[in-house]
């Protein structure tokens, strides 16, 4: 009972556009269809849907904003990583650039090329 209603309880889900390095929110539910893009409020362009564990970096930090490309681009969007089998084995996303570009060789078998 509890579940089922934890399932049907919407949550947020962030879509990413990085023409405007801006991203926002979507509220959805379990039994809902969770679109790959959306297009941007802004610009009109397609932004990428970042699922629920996203943080955007602030508009101005464009390295950042390179760093996210960089991992959806090979397929990491911040996806939860598990490399155990416990809930808690996830590995953290990358802080800069330099640490992604070794990050997506590492866990290359986690990528998702298709995204979501
Ligand atoms: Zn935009």
């Amino acid at each position: 009972m509890l579940y089922a209603l934890k399932m049907a309880t919407p949550y947020h889900i962030s879509f990413a556009c990085f023409e405007c390095r801006k991203s926002f929110k979507r509220q959805v539910n379990f039994f809902g269809e969770i679109p790959k893009e959306l297009p941007c409020p802004d610009c009109g362009k397609a932004a990428t849907n970042l699922g629920r564990h996203f943080k955007p970096p602030k508009k101005s930090d464009a390295k950042q904003w390179a760093k996210v490309k960089f991992l959806v681009d090979h397929g990491f969007h911040f996806q939860k990583i598990r490399v155990g089998s416990g809930h808690h084995d996830t590995v953290p996303y990358p802080e800069t650039l330099e640490e992604a570009k070794k990050f997506v060789v590492k866990y290359k078998q986690y990528a998702k090329p298709s995204g979501i």
